[in-house]
């Protein structure tokens, strides 16, 4: 029998490659593995599951945290669908 851990989708925010706004990503882990699919575009990228990508996630956070200092819209994104850009 295969022993099925719950893992809940963990969404976090990043700037969104596709659609080039910071966005919501959300990370669905299937296994060693998890889809990040942008809430916003829907672009989906496969990404490693492991204990680097969650640090990676932390680190990001923080950057952003930092960036909100200078561009308080960061601080909006909260919701899936969520999207900012700043690039004017
Ligand atoms: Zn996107």
């Amino acid at each position: 029998m295969i022993n099925k851990r719950e893992v809940k989708p963990i969404l976090h925010r990043q700037k969104c490659k596709n659609c080039d706004f910071y966005t919501i990503y959300q990370a669905v882990p299937v296994g060693d593995k998890a889809i990040d699919t942008c809430t916003h575009c829907q672009y989906a990228v496969e990404i490693p599951w492991d204990h680097e990508i969650k640090a990676a996630f932390k680190n990001k956070e923080k950057f952003l945290k930092g960036l909100e200092e200078f561009y308080p819209e960061i601080a909006e994104l909260k919701n899936p669908g969520d999207h900012i850009s700043l690039d004017d």
